[in-house]
């Protein structure tokens, strides 16, 4: 299979040409077809397996074939990450896969002077990745709302409930509005991590590779 049988627009598939990928990864296969279709989706994949794309794809395929206004305060897509070194891959994959594409993505999380973030938030934001406890603060100082938010993503959930962030994700959870796709991806899923997905997760269909 190559990625142009996936029917990914034109700008995301000059971009994969520019990276010299020719064909999508297992997990890629699988996941971009459910989600092009608009379908959350719960994926058992570990870092390296291009999940990543997986996700980032068919989301910029999303707001390449659905233009709007970047929200103010808000974003389009939000993705959550344990770690700041995860979310900062993630934003760059964004910005590369979207390099052809006119879309903003910021990166948020703790352990930086917050005011740089909130002025950054406060020009409106396409796509935010961020880890839960910086972008809580950031929505306690009325800095950034979700309520524009189309698609969610939580990465690494297992990794997630390891470092203690169940608090801080069910309450994100509750701030979503109630129409958006979910993306929910974890190495493993044992049954804590099942019943946070429920949480999130809408008539999921499950990959796994
Ligand atoms: P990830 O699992 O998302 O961290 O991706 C692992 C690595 O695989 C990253 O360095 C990606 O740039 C690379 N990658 C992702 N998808 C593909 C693909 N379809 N073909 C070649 N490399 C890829």
């Amino acid at each position: 299979m190559q990625f142009t049988d996936l029917g990914l627009a034109e700008p995301i598939l000059r971009a994969l040409a520019a990276k010299k990928y020719a064909s999508p990864t297992p997990i890629q296969a699988q996941a971009i077809p459910v989600l092009l279709d608009g379908k959350d989706l719960c994926g058992i994949a570990q870092t390296g397996t291009g999940k990543t794309a997986a996700f980032a794809l068919p989301s910029l395929d999303h707001f390449a074939r659905n233009p709007k206004p970047t929200p103010l305060q808000g974003c389009r897509m939000l993705v959550l990450s344990p770690t700041r070194e995860l979310a900062a891959q993630i934003a760059q994959s964004f910005r590369d896969y979207g390099r052809f594409l006119k879309l903003s993505v910021e990166v948020v999380f703790g352990g930086v002077p917050i005011n740089r973030q909130i002025r950054a938030l406060g020009r409106g934001v396409d796509v935010v990745v961020a880890t839960p406890g910086r972008l809580l603060d950031l929505i306690d100082q009325r800095a950034f709302t979700l309520k524009d938010t189309e698609i969610f993503v939580l990465d690494e959930a297992d990794q997630m409930m390891d470092m203690g962030f169940i608090h801080p994700l069910k309450r994100i959870a509750k701030l979503l509005p109630k129409e958006r796709q979910n993306l929910f991806f974890s190495a493993t899923m044992p049954g804590e991590i099942e019943a946070l997905a429920a949480q999130f997760l809408n008539n999921p269909v499950k990959v796994s590779v």
